[in-house]
């Protein structure tokens, strides 16, 4: 894989744009690899970046393909579309909102595509989000919110 930062420049050329300030630290700050709400993105971005140049950044980001949402329960986050970033699944801890990543499985992803071709489907991509409690939630008593 090429430098990400190299790739997201080249893709912006295709597309004739130009690498802009908020565009290189939306793009820094989501290669954290931990998918982000935008809330949280906008915090990273500050003070450089204000929220409307995230907002118009991550619009254009989702537009080109570099940003992906992310479905966790009924909110989305987004992180890095799996052109800039290893396709991996999401652990999602129901009682602390930790979201972690599960590393590629090539077994689990062969699988996945012949369930879906045996249904004569031509598989593209998939997500999957793995709820449960993390190491730390399971070591801490329930806390009654
Ligand atoms: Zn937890
Ligand atoms: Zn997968």
């Amino acid at each position: 894989m090429a430098v990400p930062i190299e790739q997201l420049q080249n893709l912006l050329q295709k597309h004739s744009r130009s690498m802009t300030r908020p565009r290189a630290k939306v793009f820094e700050a989501l290669q954290s690899g931990e998918p982000l709400t935008i809330q949280e993105l906008i915090l990273r971005c500050s003070p450089d970046i204000d929220r409307a140049s995230v907002y118009r950044t991550v619009q254009l980001f989702e537009r080109l393909g570099i940003v992906q949402r992310v479905q966790i329960g009924w909110k989305y986050r987004l992180e890095l579309s799996s052109d800039f970033q290893l396709h991996h699944h999401h652990m999602h801890c129901v009682r602390c909102g930790a979201i972690i990543a599960l590393p590629e499985d090539t077994l689990l992803e062969k699988r996945l595509h012949e369930l879906a071709s045996a249904q004569g489907f031509e598989s593209q991509d998939h997500t999957i989000e793995v709820r449960g409690l993390c190491p730390a939630c399971q070591n801490s008593p329930a806390i009654q919110s």
